[in-house]
């Protein structure tokens, strides 16, 4: 067996815990190319666009 909690933890204990659990909506800004909504700092997934450069290579120039 491994390790076993001595003591049951309480409601009150197991949700103070939980209450950094929890999932957030990520920032989104529009995108400059194409003005589709974005993470920043990230790679426009619909243009694939990032600071004014392409990143990803398109299949229709
Ligand atoms: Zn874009």
């Amino acid at each position: 067996m491994g390790a076993v909690p001595k003591r049951k933890i309480s409601k009150a204990r197991r949700d103070r815990r939980r209450t950094h659990l929890k999932l957030t909506v990520p920032n989104l800004v529009p995108c400059e190319e194409c003005g589709e909504m974005k993470r920043p700092h990230y790679m426009c997934p619909v243009c694939g666009m990032y600071k004014g450069i392409q990143v990803r290579p398109q299949k229709v120039e």
